[in-house]
């Protein structure tokens, strides 16, 4: 961070622009004299502004030392040259020799080409690029961090100056010409399944600067100051308001996290030091979150992306208390909203807090530019029964407030402005789906047993409280596959044993009795720990996860185990372990776990009354090594979504492949028999958690191989009991026998012209 002499430097230079801007000239020359400013204080020979317009054009709307001629002819496309590449990548550019950057692009027009160091900054308001600005220097030089850093902070000032200027018209800055108000449908990403009808209402944030530059910044800085302590406030009743409400457990380990990031001391850090570089608090903490949304471009990792959006939805709570006065305005509308209007909220990305905000009347689904399925808000939505669809690229440029919007979250489609009849089949669609819904919730309590009396554990899997209600809901025999890693996820830090005990104690009695097979520690690999920095990984999926790091970081599996003894405090426990490829792995995690009961007994603390140990079935390795595994197993656990991508060398992960093998092709199934088939003889039992065991069509064929256990998300577990209760399983042993000798690569036809010949409910 910059010294005192430069903050002082910064100070004066932000004032500057400032007076500038604020000055009765015509927006041309304001922006003439600016960028004079800027190649002054910085000693740079070059210093242009470039904008973007519509059709992701960015413009040279004012220069000082290129060709003046090149003003509004000079224009790039975002992604091309140096400028173009700044804007891409919302990154700043620092280089010695800009000719000898693969993205160079020559434009004679400007005279650049005595020019050598180059250093671009992405001109960043709300979370978008508006623009770039850039220095260049004739001599090679390198810019310093410190360099890099005050540019960065006159680029945001400029922002919040321009989007204050007639040059923020809306044609200069938005896509608005795009806008078709005709019917659309946009494909995102299912966050939460369901459908769902309303009006659009753009979940606005306050983004409005109103002064840029302190003229004090020790009184700014206890404004600022005040506002922390006010939001903490602020989140403290909400929690506390959450916490007397039904699943308020889960929305308190979802605010509780939040909570700490709150109080993150390296954030609140940086906006300080903005406020005494020059910054009004306000500035600085739109500065943070332009910093963090410029981070955000980097990070492909759904769960660190998460934390950022955590830090972004904080940001705007803050601005929101440094004006606290305007903020009681915004509430106030929030809760007119609320009354009557069946909305549906499309916004860029929601925190968990800010979609409590609206309570729960009104809002009828969510649709995000954004957005991970293990978003906090999506979590806070499932909970509420709101359908989510996210990553819906250009949405906020295309949805009009008030428009119609029709939500299929189930097949995470959106349709805008739907025309009457479209409207007319959902809203049938939807009466449709609440029939469907009498029809499971009549047959809960039936038995899943086949009609030629084979009997089919249903569980469910979990990895939140929030989903416990659904074990009763949905009469599941238990959990068959308890994602430990999620409370470890949503934390700024690794929970201690106490709290590891506390959440799975919880689980333990929610479950009321039910078994609940809880698999250790599965983060690593692309699931990051905040707090845990590993080193980049070329196949994270391959990588250290799972068993391999915790069997490399013993402390972690012995206090993951230490709290499940403590938790079951004398019930039966059922652990697994992920990711093993070797039986030897599975003996070593099982030794940990005798090390800990051992432990317990020594201390006299309760042990489990049963103790099952089971192995996940995920690395292909350990499908020649069952016989070994499989003597020393209680049960096993065929995790089909990790089997798959490595069985078939095709990333889940990735579109482009990840539907290119069926996992109902031959291969895959006669695997799957062999598997029940030595499971059954060494009289181990064996279960399927992936997704298959979820989907009616693969549920059927699992049963027809031979499994009697599945588990699965909660809304798959009536359509599976009846799928099963319509089924004559010999029979279907022997057809799927017969299909697997002969050579057809997929089953899946086969198996649907079976399902409908025999009148299966698939
Ligand atoms: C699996 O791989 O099938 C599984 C159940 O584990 P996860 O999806 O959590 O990797
Ligand atoms: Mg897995």
């Amino acid at each position: 961070m910059a010294d005192a002499t430069n903050w002082v430097g910064s100070r004066l230079l932000l004032r500057r622009l400032r007076d500038v801007m604020a000055g009765a000239d015509d927006a041309q020359s304001r922006l003439d004299q600016v960028v004079t400013i800027i190649a002054r204080d910085m000693v740079a020979e070059v210093c242009s502004i470039y904008l973007l317009r519509p059709g992701d054009i960015l413009e040279l709307f004012a220069t000082e030392g290129l060709l003046k001629t090149a003003v509004h002819r000079t224009r790039l496309r975002v992604g091309e040259g140096l400028v173009g590449d700044v804007a891409a990548h919302a990154r700043s550019l620092s280089l010695d020799e800009a000719q000898d950057h693969p993205q160079f692009a020559y434009r004679p027009e400007t005279g650049e080409e005595i020019y050598h160091s180059f250093l671009g900054v992405p001109i960043l308001r709300g979370g978008r690029v508006r623009g770039v600005l850039t220095i260049q220097n004739q001599s090679r030089r390198n810019y310093t961090e410190e360099e890099i850093e005050t540019l960065e902070t006159v680029a945001m000032v400029l922002a919040e100056l321009i989007a204050g200027s007639e040059l923020a018209s809306p044609n200069e800055f938005t896509a608005a010409d795009g806008i078709a108000l005709k019917p659309l449908r946009l494909e995102g990403a299912r966050l939460n399944g369901g459908l769902a009808m309303g009006k659009a209402v753009i979940h606005e944030r306050r983004t409005k600067i109103s002064q840029v530059v302190a003229e004090d910044p020790a009184t700014e800085l206890d404004r600022f100051d005040e506002a922390v302590q006010r939001m903490h406030r602020a989140l403290d009743e909400m929690m506390e308001e959450v916490g007397g409400q039904r699943a308020g457990e889960e929305h308190m380990e979802v605010l509780e996290a939040y909570r700490m990031f709150a109080e993150d001391r390296g954030w609140l850090t940086r906006i300080r030091e903005g406020i005494r570089s020059g910054l009004s608090a306000d500035a600085s903490v739109a500065k943070a979150l332009s910093d963090t949304r410029a981070r955000m471009a980097q990070i492909t990792d759904p769960y660190l992306r998460e934390r950022i959006l955590d830090i972004e939805d904080l940001a705007y709570r803050l601005l929101q208390h440094l004006h606290e006065g305007e903020e009681g305005a915004e509430g106030e509308e929030r809760r007119r909203l609320r009354k009557g209007r069946k909305t549906v909220l499309v916004a860029r990305s929601l925190g968990p807090a800010e979609l409590l905000d609206y309570g729960r009347g009104s809002v009828q689904a969510v649709v995000l530019e954004e957005g991970s399925a293990t978003a906090h808000v999506s979590i806070v939505a499932r909970s509420l029964g709101i359908p989510v669809i996210g990553q819906v690229a250009g949405l906020l440029d295309k949805v009009e407030p008030d428009d119609d919007m029709l939500i299929d979250g189930d097949n995470a489609v959106v349709v805008i402005r739907p025309g009457e009849d479209v409207q007319q089949t959902f809203a049938e669609g939807m009466e449709q789906g609440v029939r469907r819904q009498a029809v499971y919730t009549a047959a809960r309590d039936l038995p899943a047993v086949t009609r030629d009396g084979v009997e089919v554990s249903l569980n469910l899997n979990a990895g939140l409280l929030l989903d416990l209600p659904s074990l009763r809901e949905a009469n599941a025999a238990g959990i068959g596959l308890y994602r430990t890693e999620i409370l470890f996820m949503v934390r700024g830090e690794l929970p201690g044993v106490d709290e590891q005990t506390r959440a799975y104690r919880r689980v333990m009695d929610q479950a009321d009795g039910k078994r609940v097979v809880f698999r250790t520690l599965d983060a690593g690999g692309d699931k990051l720990l905040p707090y845990m920095p590993v080193a980049r990984e070329e196949n994270p999926a391959m990588g250290w996860r799972a068993i391999r790091m915790t069997l490399d970081r013993p402390f972690m599996l012995r206090q993951q185990l230490r709290a499940l003894i403590r938790a079951v405090a004398g019930r039966r426990l059922d652990v697994m372990f992920p990711m093993v490829a070797e039986v030897t792995e599975f003996v070593a995690a099982r030794e940990i776990l005798d090390l800990e009961l051992a432990r317990a007994n020594e201390r006299g603390e309760p042990l489990p009354r049963e103790i099952a140990v089971g192995c996940m079935l995920e690395v292909p390795s350990l499908l020649f090594q069952l016989p070994q595994l499989l003597a020393r197993v209680d049960f096993l656990a065929v995790g089909s979504n990790d089997l798959m991508q490595f069985l078939y060398a095709s990333d889940r992960g990735n579109i482009a492949v990840s539907e290119r093998y069926d996992i109902l092709s031959a291969g895959s199934l006669r695997m799957l028999r062999e598997v029940v088939r030595e499971a059954d003889a060494a009289g181990v039992p064996v279960s399927v958690c992936g997704e298959m065991a979820g989907r009616p069509l693969e549920a059927m064929a699992l049963v027809g191989l031979g499994f009697r256990s599945l588990s699965m998300a909660a809304s798959s577990i009536g359509p599976a009991r009846l799928m099963i209760r319509s089924l004559d399983a010999a029979r279907l042993s022997g057809f799927i026998d017969s299909a697997l000798v002969g050579t057809a690569p997929s089953l899946r036809n086969v198996l649907c012209n079976y399902a409908r010949d025999h009148d299966l409910r698939v």
